[in-house]
C-alpha cells in the first residue's frame, strides 16, 4: 500500500479523496492556489503546498509544480479527482515516469477515450452499441450531408475533443447543416485547439443512462450498476439518481455483461464511466470517462462501496476480491447539485459564507469543502456542495431529498436549492418519465411565470 498519497485537486473532491486515505490509514499531501490557502482540504491534510496564484493554468493545472510538491513531501501516489488533470494522459505519463502511482487508467486508455472517435471506434469493435452517425472524422461539409442524409435529420455535430457540452451543434434539418458544421468547428477549435468533428443523429427523447465500471490489474472487471443523469441544463448534470427510473435488474445485467466484457477485453484498470443515452429500450454508448464521476456517491449509497477506497486498492496492484454476483443493489439514491448560482439565472455568485448548516439523518450525506466564513473563491467551478439521500424506495428517496434540502442552510450567497425543491415537486420528474430534454424546458417555463 501506499505510505502517502499527494491529492492533487481542491473542494469537495479532495475532502472526499482526503476522507478515504484518512480510513485506510495513508497520510495525505493537499496542493492549493494561492486563493485556497483556507481552504478545508488544506486545513485537513497532513501536509499542504501551495502551487501556485489562483488561475488554475498556473496551480491545479501546473504539472511541474504539483509534481515537485510530490517529491518534496515524499508522497508515493497522486489521486487526480475529476476535472482539472484527471484526464490528461501526458500527466498520468508523467506521474509514471517519475517513479509515482498514478491513481488511474493508464495513459494510453486516457488518451484512447480522451478522442471521442477513437473511442466510438474501439467500443464499436469490443461489442458496444453506439448511436447511429459517422464511422469517423468527417473531413469537409458533403461528408457529413451524405452521413446526416443516411442516419435522417435532426443530426448533431460533435467535437472529437469534446467535453462539457462544448463543440456540440444540432442541425435540425439539411438547411441547418451548413451553419451547425462550421459553429461546432469553431468552437472546437477555440475550446480544444482541435476542431476535428464527428457527425450523431440527435435523438430526440433519451435518458442518460451511465454504468460505473471497476478494473483491477489481474484481469477482474465489475460494473456497480448505473446512475441516471437524464437532468440536464446545457449539458450539466444537476441531480442524478441510482438506478434509472426507467431500467429494470434484468436490462441493468445485460448492459453492465456488455461494457463489463469489453472493457475486460480492453484491459482497463480501475475506475471507468461508459456513458449512454437509451431510448426505445436502445442503449447507445457516446463516451467514456476514465475516471471518477462527480455523481459517484449515488452509486455508494446503493453498493454500499467505498469507490475512492477502490481506486487506491486497485492502484496499489490489490484485486478486487470480489465478483459481479457479490454487488448488490439496495434502495434508491439521489443527488443534487449545489452550485453557487442564481437559481433562475444561473450567473456564478461567489462571495462569503455567513451561515452554513448542512442537514442530517438517516440516509443523508452531504459532500462538501464548505464552513461558515469561508469564501468562495470566483475561480473554480460553482459546485459548492453535493447533497446525497438514500432510501428504500425512490419515492421515500424524494420525499427525503425534500426534507434534507429545506434543512440544508447556505446564507452569503445564492444557491439553486430553491430550484431543486420545484424539481422534487414536479408530477412529471415524481412519475421518473422524463429524458435530457426536460429540465431545460422545465427551467424556461418557471422563468416565464
Ligand atoms: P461532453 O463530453 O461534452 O459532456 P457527451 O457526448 O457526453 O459530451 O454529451 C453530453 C450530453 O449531450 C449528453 O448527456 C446528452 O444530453 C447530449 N447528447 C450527446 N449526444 C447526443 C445525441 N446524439 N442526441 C441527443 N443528445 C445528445
Amino acid at each position: 500500500m501506499f505510505s502517502k498519497i499527494l491529492i492533487a485537486n481542491r473542494g469537495e473532491i479532495a475532502l472526499r479523496i482526503l476522507r478515504a486515505c484518512r480510513e485506510l490509514g495513508i497520510p495525505t499531501v493537499a496542493v492549493h492556489s494561492t486563493a485556497d490557502s483556507d481552504a478545508m482540504h488544506v486545513r485537513l491534510a497532513d501536509e499542504a503546498v501551495c502551487i501556485g496564484p489562483p488561475a488554475s493554468r498556473d496551480s491545479y493545472l501546473n504539472v511541474a509544480a504539483i509534481l515537485s510538491a510530490a517529491t518534496i513531501t515524499g508522497a508515493d501516489a497522486i489521486h487526480p479527482g475529476y476535472g482539472f488533470l484527471s484526464e490528461n494522459a501526458d500527466f498520468a505519463e508523467t506521474v509514471e515516469a517519475h517513479g509515482l502511482t498514478f491513481i488511474g487508467p493508464t495513459a494510453d486508455h486516457i488518451r484512447m477515450m480522451g478522442d471521442k472517435i477513437t473511442a466510438k471506434t474501439t467500443m464499436r469493435a469490443l461489442g458496444v452499441p453506439l448511436v447511429p452517425g459517422s464511422d469517423g472524422a468527417l473531413e469537409n461539409l458533403e461528408q457529413a450531408r451524405a452521413v446526416a442524409d443516411r442516419v435522417g435529420y435532426p443530426v448533431l455535430i460533435k467535437a472529437a475533443a469534446g467535453g462539457g457540452g462544448r463543440g456540440m451543434k444540432v442541425a435540425a434539418t439539411a438547411d441547418d447543416l451548413e451553419e451547425a458544421w462550421s459553429v461546432a468547428r469553431t468552437e472546437a477549435r477555440a475550446a480544444f485547439g482541435n476542431d476535428e468533428v464527428y457527425l450523431e443523429k440527435y435523438l430526440d427523447r433519451p435518458r442518460h443512462i451511465e454504468l460505473q465500471i471497476m478494473a483491477d490489474t489481474h484481469g477482474n472487471v465489475v460494473h456497480f450498476g448505473e446512475r441516471d443523469c437524464s437532468l440536464q441544463r446545457r449539458h450539466q448534470k444537476l441531480l442524478e439518481e441510482a438506478g434509472s427510473p426507467a431500467l429494470d435488474a434484468k436490462q441493468r445485467d445485460e448492459i453492465g455483461e456488455i461494457a463489463t466484457s469489453a472493457l475486460k477485453k480492453l484491459g482497463y484498470r480501475n475506475a471507468g464511466t461508459l456513458e449512454f443515452l437509451y431510448q426505445d429500450g436502445q442503449f447507445c454508448f457516446i463516451e467514456m470517462n476514465t475516471r471518477l464521476q462527480v455523481e459517484h456517491p449515488v452509486t455508494e449509497m446503493v453498493c454500499d462501496v467505498d469507490l475512492v477506497r477502490e481506486q487506491i486498492r486497485i492502484a496499489a496492484g490489490e484485486p478486487l476480491g470480489y465478483d459481479q454476483k457479490d454487488i448488490h443493489f439496495s434502495g434508491h439514491a439521489i443527488e443534487c447539485r449545489i452550485n453557487a448560482e442564481d437559481p433562475r439565472t444561473f450567473m456564478p455568485t461567489p462571495g462569503t459564507i455567513s451561515v452554513f448548516h448542512p442537514p442530517g439523518g438517516l440516509g443523508v450525506r452531504v459532500d462538501s469543502a464548505l464552513y461558515a466564513g469561508y469564501r468562495v473563491p470566483p475561480y473554480y467551478d460553482s459546485m459548492i456542495a453535493k447533497l446525497i439521500v438514500r432510501a428504500p424506495t425512490r419515492l421515500e428517496a424524494i420525499q427525503r431529498m425534500r426534507r434534507a434540502l429545506d434543512e440544508f442552510v447556505i446564507e452569503g450567497v445564492k444557491t439553486v436549492i430553491p430550484l431543486h425543491l420545484k424539481i422534487l415537486d414536479d408530477p412529471q420528474f415524481r412519475s421518473g418519465d422524463y429524458t435530457i430534454h426536460w429540465l431545460e424546458k422545465f427551467v424556461a417555463a418557471l422563468n416565464a411565470e
